[in-house]
């Protein structure tokens, strides 16, 4: 990020400005886990034999569904499991960390931690995850960190969908947006992580409301192949760029995030069914005023889902963690 590249918003008083912080995120430990079950794809620990199922048999749940959502079809059974470590509380922040070996165009070594009520593990924390792991299947190589953020964020449960969106208008109105040319060009999380998933969530939702799941995977490959992201906006959503981009997302944003057009929203594919769980693109609230930060920024990281990956390079480095 580039300090002096901030944008000034000045007609609806809000400025988007790059600014660094600190990380504000951690991981609590947790109990030692005591139960093992195992799924075709995933081998989970969690405190108890019927969590421990119930996350597995979610986990599998997801992994095709959202597949199909994202994909078009479902990913073929993995060469190995991947371990899934669960610490659930009622109380525990919930929160999830994906990595992964990304080697000659193969994605392997898959490993998970997560975090959380049962409620929201099962609810959000395991489909953003499990989504991170689609991405790695189907692209194998690293996404833009907002893309793939913001993507696995819209896949949450709507209370967390609006709380990013929340974070986002303080974000906004505090100086810590992210100028759209430097979080296109963000391959690793900025020191203050939590406006890129913010930022990431409202981007994908916007784009995903005008185009679908299908378009937006198809927008990131085309972006990713020539890393020629103006291009792949203008081919996919008819905006002729990044800044161009940032400018009509800014506008929708200011309006409160409305519904596209009825035209628009009709040739949308509808996101397939998930037994009953509601994690469509429904309108998140704006605040009727967009207040300034309402207290320090850990009291509103909870759920904050960390992805994490390893390129094996040289040395087998250690993978990363955050
Ligand atoms: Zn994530």
């Amino acid at each position: 990020m580039n300090r002096g590249r901030g944008i000034a918003l000045r007609r609806a008083g809000m400025r988007l400005a790059c600014l660094m912080a600190v990380l504000a995120c951690c991981w609590s430990a947790g109990a030692a886990n005591a139960a093992g079950y195992r799924t075709a794809n995933f081998l989970v620990d969690a405190p108890t034999e019927e969590l421990a199922r119930k996350i597995g048999d979610a986990s599998e749940h997801y992994r095709h569904t959202l597949a199909v959502e994202w994909l078009g079809r479902p990913l073929p059974r993995w060469s190995r499991p991947c371990p899934i470590k669960a610490q659930v509380a009622p109380h525990l922040g919930a929160g999830g960390a994906t990595s992964f070996v990304f080697d000659k165009g193969e994605v392997f070594n898959w490993t998970m931690t997560i975090q959380g009520s049962e409620e929201r593990i099962i609810d959000s924390v395991l489909p953003h995850e499990i989504t991170h792991t689609i991405f790695a299947s189907h692209f194998r190589r690293p996404l833009p960190r907002w893309a793939d953020e913001g993507a696995c964020t819209t896949v949450e449960h709507p209370v967390e969908r609006a709380r990013q969106h929340r974070m986002l208008i303080e974000f906004l109105t505090t100086g810590r947006g992210i100028a759209f040319p430097d979080m296109f060009a963000m391959r690793e999380y900025p020191a203050d992580v939590l406006p890129l998933y913010s930022q990431g969530y409202s981007l994908a939702r916007y784009l995903i409301e005008r185009g679908g799941r299908h378009k937006y995977v198809n927008f990131v490959a085309d972006g990713l192949a020539g890393d020629d992201w103006a291009g792949a906006l203008r081919k996919h959503y008819g905006v002729p760029g990044v800044a161009q981009m940032q400018t009509v997302w800014l506008d929708w944003v200011k309006q409160g995030c409305p519904a596209p057009p009825a035209a628009l929203a009709a040739s949308v594919p509808p996101p397939a069914a998930r037994d009953g769980t509601a994690r469509g693109q429904s309108p998140d609230p704006l605040p009727a005023t967009a207040s300034p930060a309402r207290g320090p920024v850990a009291s509103t990281v909870g759920r904050t889902s960390i992805y994490a990956q390893a390129r094996r390079a040289g040395a087998n480095p250690p993978p990363a963690t955050r």
